[in-house]
């Protein structure tokens, strides 16, 4: 046995060190498949005293750690492919307080996302983050990969609802940021460096997070469009209405043709399929009628349109939108994109896009999806062909570069939500200036001075 696991087991017990192969390549990565799992060790601290334990012994030895949540990233930031240590934060998963008064709740990093929501909720109060991989991702990951999701319209992102935070530096200093109060003006707000920060900046191990009131009544709408102009129109429509707007999807023909293909209880809505849809969901309040008659209110720009009628049909117009990252995986190799673009500039910049993908490679399938209502889309490029990978990677490679080029001229972004990684980071400096990525270095090396924690992800040192 190594001395280095020699140490981690006596920081540890024995059952909470792994080098079993399987181990290694299934907590050596994240849900992206394109580099390799290479780490030495995995990790599984219950307490956030191990956790400083191990960094500090880390830090004292030159060790690089990668800090892994639930492996929903998709970025590749997770990955683990240069025999580094992987802490997981697995077995720090409890939640530990609810206080209503406050807004807030307690949680260890490793706390599975859908079961701080249903704590929340079982507590009378609603904690809104939300997105499919909610049955695995941890708070930790959401936290530093600031994730969205589908309520962000209306509660904003991972960041908005981070109330504090303990964290443990690459250096080993454990250090509580801000805990339970809402205003907080005493100097540089330093929980805002590790949201975001993937992993590289230090490991967090608890936050306090914000929980609101539950919505009254939400309802959703399935609208059927075949341009993008419309769905603003719609968007804009329920703005000046005044709706109390929860999320605001959209997804194109092919994304609903993949999901009415491959998940046997989803049936076509409608009598035909239609180029484009739009979900709009609301919370009515009191006013249960709000939505019918907002729908009536834009019959002439739909094509065609469904409403929920009670809890079972709300679930069943969710599932198109949320079983589409899963199924568009079956339909052969796939590039994703996750970009961002003013909202008003959304359909020119589709059109431009959907050009450029099709005059470079006119047999890739172009699959439109995500949270159109913050400017947001996943753009999936799937090659049915399935060329070899190598020949597949240079093209969308170069795609990639142009599109970012693209963005950049809309003042958009190359990552709205799932962050840089490994995935994105040839692009950064295509899209920030030298000026701001020497910035970030600067900000590595204070915390990171030995660059040990997620090394390669978002930049080089
Ligand atoms: C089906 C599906 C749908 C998705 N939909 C959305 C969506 O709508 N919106 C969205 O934003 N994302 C979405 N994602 C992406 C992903 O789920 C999120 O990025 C999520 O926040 C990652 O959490 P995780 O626990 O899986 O993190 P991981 O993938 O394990 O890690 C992500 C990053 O966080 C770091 N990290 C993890 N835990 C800690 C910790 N305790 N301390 C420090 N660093 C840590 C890792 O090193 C890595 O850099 C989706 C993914 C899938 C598979």
């Amino acid at each position: 046995m190594t001395e280095q696991k020699e140490k981690f087991i006596s920081i540890l017990e024995k059952n909470r060190v792994s080098d079993r192969s399987e181990d290694l390549l299934e907590y050596g990565r994240d849900w992206t498949r394109k580099h390799t799992p290479d780490p030495c060790i995995i990790l599984f601290p219950k307490t956030a005293d191990e956790v400083q334990q191990i960094v500090s012994y880390c830090y004292e030895h030159n060790i690089k750690i990668v800090p892994s949540g639930g492996r929903t990233g998709l970025a590749a930031a997770a990955v683990a492919r240069n025999k580094e240590v992987v802490v997981s934060f697995k077995k720090m998963d409890q939640i530990r307080s609810i206080d209503i008064e406050s807004g807030s709740v307690v949680v260890e990093a490793g706390a599975i996302l859908e079961n701080v929501q249903k704590a929340v909720s079982d507590n009378g109060m609603f904690f809104p983050m939300d997105f499919a991989a909610r049955g695995s991702c941890q708070i930790g990951g959401c936290i530093s990969t600031n994730a969205g999701g589908l309520k962000v319209i209306k509660y904003g992102m991972m960041r908005d609802l981070v109330l504090g935070l303990e964290v443990v530096t690459p250096t080993g200093n454990r250090l509580r940021l801000n805990s339970n109060v809402h205003k907080n003006n005493s100097g540089y707000d330093l929980k805002q460096f590790f949201i975001g920060a993937e992993g590289t900046l230090g490991l967090i191990t608890e936050a306090t997070l914000k929980i609101v009131p539950k919505p009254k009544n939400l309802q959703i709408a399935l609208l059927a469009t075949d341009n993008f102009t419309t769905i603003l129109e719609i968007l804009k429509s329920a703005k000046l209405k005044s709706l109390d707007i929860t999320a605001f999807e959209f997804f194109t023909k092919p994304c609903l043709q993949a999901v009415l293909d491959h998940v046997h209880h989803c049936r076509n809505p409608f009598a035909e399929i239609y180029p484009l849809y739009v979900m709009l969901e609301i919370d009515c309040g009191d006013r249960a009628e709000d939505l019918q008659y907002f729908v009536e209110s834009v019959e002439h720009l739909i094509l065609d349109g469904t409403l929920s009628l009670n809890h079972q049909t709300f679930k069943e117009l969710w599932a198109y939108r949320e079983n589409i990252p899963e199924t568009i995986l079956k339909l052969g190799q796939i590039h994703k994109n996750d970009i961002a673009v003013p909202i008003s500039s959304m359909p020119s910049f589709i059109m431009k896009l959907e050009k450029m993908i099709f005059e470079k490679y006119s047999a890739f399938q172009v699959l439109l999806f995500g949270h159109i209502g913050d400017g947001n889309i996943h753009v999936n490029i799937i090659d049915t062909t399935r060329m070899p990978m190598e020949a597949f990677t240079k093209i969308t490679d170069e795609l990639d570069m142009e599109m970012c080029r693209l963005i950049k001229s809309y003042h958009g972004s190359i990552s709205a939500e799932h962050g840089i990684g490994l995935l994105k980071k040839k692009l950064m400096h295509l899209y920030r200036n030298p000026e701001e990525i020497q910035m970030m270095k600067n900000i590595k090396s204070v915390f990171d001075p030995t660059n040990i924690c997620n090394p390669g992800k978002i930049i080089d040192i």
